[in-house]
């Protein structure tokens, strides 16, 4: 009559197995100062300097250091961490909050 038995073979299956997989181990974040840098400026001044306009805005947490994301001409963001090599920024857009790890290239 009752065919609806429980699976035995899929309990005690480890469920974090899957996300490891797919998710690398980010050790930046953990490291960045609390509380956060607030912004050094109100949009990107290497921009501003160059006469180009920033797509969008990105805040380094490390420094507070402001710059343009991966869309916009000259990429500011980026520059900084390879100067800087400041691993972590976030978007500074509002209604927006994400984090990217420029080292190892994931959402933190
Ligand atoms: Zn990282
Ligand atoms: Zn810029
Ligand atoms: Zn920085």
């Amino acid at each position: 009559m009752s065919s609806a038995r429980p699976s035995l073979c899929s309990r005690g299956f480890p469920r974090t197995r899957r996300n490891l997989a797919i998710m690398k181990q980010c050790t930046h974040a953990d490291t960045l100062p609390h509380p956060e840098p607030g912004p050094r400026s109100e949009t990107c001044l290497e921009c501003l300097a160059a006469g180009t306009h920033p797509v969008q805005l990105r805040l380094c947490l490390e420094c507070g250091h402001v710059g343009c994301c991966d869309s916009s001409p000259l990429r500011h963001a980026t520059a900084h961490y390879k100067e800087s090599g400041h691993p972590v920024m976030r978007t500074f857009e509002p209604g927006e909050n994400w984090r990217w790890c420029f080292v190892d290239h994931v959402l933190v």
